[in-house]
């Protein structure tokens, strides 16, 4: 028989890529990187070793290379299977039946999973306009808190929580309590808007930092994540992850995409220009009740208050050949998660949320 808490969980409803009939549609679902992989990465995958070899276990080049780049000592690196292995080891380590794993609402919907595959019970606490509200947040913990998750920028709202709050928050959290400060869309922020979560992690006990090669990168294919905190914590998840839970091409792949920098800042800027303009497209619509929510990310969430509602705008872009994400099970019926594409993607879009508004007035 299944544990009791396994037979609650809802299985992880991916991101769509094909329409009505299986037409296949431009994938603005899965907040992947339309520029692609860096041309570096195929050069390197080329010579990389062969399929019958076991990979380095230990991810060895890729910690060390992960380490210069952050001025981590890549003792405190522990490499994944995506991110998302990394946050389920997390809660696997740290929380059991009768703890609880505390996120705000509107977060990445593999915490609840992972809360709920240890059999410990997720908590969802109340946020302020889709963000994350540090003081509901804090009012939230109880004895029986084990692990506090914070996507930051989030993922599906794209709001992000500057460093100041993000200091506040772990300063407010017991200090047995671990705070997974989840960093996949980092590398879409300005420098200067770094939130401190890596000297966070370096600097404390209960602090771990995920990060992934799934989004800015270009390799969600490829499922590499990394984490990094104290040497105890990534010990820990040393001993339960998989012996070679990175494959050789993985590490590869990995490797080359974190040594072109020209790829990520081009990929950065390309997001945040084509987020601002798909934004003020939506903006320009008028009075339909379409409101995209402030963004850190390659995403933005937009919401259907009006006439229009989600379904028949996501029908509509569907229409025009695009699939993008409507998430009701995760308590947001009346809003869109739409990845930010190419320039044309962006354009076909706006215009297919466009004729959807006039057509529902
Ligand atoms: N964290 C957040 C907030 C995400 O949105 C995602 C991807 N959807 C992940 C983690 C997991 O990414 P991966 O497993 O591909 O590294």
């Amino acid at each position: 028989m299944p544990k009791p808490w396994i037979e609650g969980i809802h299985a992880y409803t991916p991101g769509k890529s094909s329409g009505a009939g299986g037409k296949p549609l431009v994938k603005l679902s899965a907040n992947e990187n339309p520029l692609g992989t860096s041309p570096a990465v195929f050069e390197a995958m080329g010579s990389a070793q062969l399929p019958s070899r076991y990979p380095d276990p230990d991810s060895t080049a890729l910690r060390t290379a992960l380490g210069k780049k952050h001025d981590i000592d890549p003792g405190r690196i522990v490499c994944g299977t995506g991110s998302d292995e990394l946050l389920n080891l997390a809660a696997q380590a740290y929380a059991g039946p009768g703890d609880e794993i505390l996120f705000p609402r509107f977060s990445f919907a593999v915490y609840d999973i992972a809360a709920r595959r240890c059999g410990a019970t997720p908590v969802e606490a109340a946020v302020s306009d889709y963000a994350c509200d540090v003081d509901a947040l804090l009012a939230a913990v109880t004895p029986r808190t084990r692990v506090v998750f914070l996507a930051n920028p989030n993922n599906p709202t794209g709001t992000f929580l500057p460093r100041s709050e993000v200091d506040r928050l772990h300063a407010g959290l017991p200090g047995d309590v671990l705070f997974v400060l989840d960093q996949a869309y980092a590398e879409y922020l300005a420098p200067e808007d770094d939130d401190g979560g890596l000297a966070l992690a370096a600097s404390h006990e209960n602090v771990l930092v995920t990060r992934t090669f799934s989004k800015i990168h270009g390799l969600a294919g490829e499922r590499i994540g990394w984490a990094t905190g104290a040497a105890h914590l990534i010990g820990e998840l040393n001993r339960i992850r998989g012996p070679f839970n990175v494959t050789n091409h993985g590490q590869v792949a990995a490797l080359a995409a974190l040594g072109d920098d020209e790829w990520i800042e081009r990929s950065r800027i390309a997001n945040r220009d084509e987020r601002a303009r798909f934004a003020d497209a939506l903006a320009a619509l008028g009075n339909h009740g379409i409101r995209a929510v402030p963004s850190e990310a390659n995403f933005l969430l937009v919401t259907f208050t009006g006439d229009l509602t989600a379904e028949a705008a996501m029908a509509a872009i569907g229409q025009a050949g695009y699939a993008v994400r409507h998430l009701p099970g995760q308590g947001l019926p009346n809003a869109l998660r739409i990845t930010i594409g190419l320039p044309e993607d962006m354009d076909a879009v706006a215009a297919a949320i466009a004729r959807a508004a006039q057509a529902a007035q």
